[in-house]
């Protein structure tokens, strides 16, 4: 394990290359990506903040604070910097970091939890089903959500790439299993 900054460029750079992230480098403080940030409006996270921390190899204050699971990934920040630092995908990968490290918020873990039991992130439910019935069309979509074999499929991925593991999926409740004081959202 190298510093916070190596190891994003490590991590990051398989997937962007290792110049889009070498970006965070640029970041000057200049506060336009924590100005137009639509989370930070009504949250306690800064995006120059965390920039400053992963700057500082500040990991272990970054992985333990609840704000960097706030970014919406809206790529606002992305779109005004002024010397083009890769802002969202370099959040992005920070939480990956973060979530080898056994730091997964909850609700992330929750999303999880729908796809592996449903194949979506937002599951059909009732009301749903309802309108598409009132619509003529068969209440369930010809998805995952309906055909198990296919469900069947996105699971193996998930074992083969052990994220069941990485959120503490427990396979017989279909549910997170919970440490202690956890809770579900
Ligand atoms: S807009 Fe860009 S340069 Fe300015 S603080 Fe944010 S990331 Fe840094
Ligand atoms: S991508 Fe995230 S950090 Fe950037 S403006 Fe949107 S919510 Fe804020």
């Amino acid at each position: 394990m190298g510093t916070l900054y190596e190891d994003i460029v490590d991590h990051g750079g398989e997937v962007f290359g290792k110049e889009h992230m070498e970006t965070l480098m640029l970041c000057v403080q200049c506060g336009k990506c924590t100005g137009g940030c639509p989370s930070g409006r009504y949250t306690a996270f800064r995006t120059r903040k965390l920039f400053r921390m992963a700057q500082e190899d500040m990991r272990e204050e970054i992985f333990n604070a609840p704000e960097l699971w706030f970014c919406s990934t809206c790529f606002t920040c992305y779109e005004r910097c002024p010397k083009g630092v890769k802002t969202t995908d370099l959040i992005r990968v920070i939480r990956n970091l973060a979530a080898k490290a056994g730091h997964m918020s909850v609700p992330h873990r929750m999303i999880g939890v729908y796809v592996l039991k449903t194949g979506h992130a937002v599951p059909v439910g009732e009301p749903q089903m309802k309108l598409r019935k009132a619509v003529g069309l068969d209440e369930m979509a010809p998805t995952t959500q309906k055909y198990k074999e296919q469900l069947e499929q996105v699971q193996e991925i998930f074992r083969t790439t052990h994220y069941d593991a990485m959120i503490d999926f427990d396979w017989n409740t279909m549910n997170l299993r919970e440490a202690e004081g956890d809770e579900k959202k």
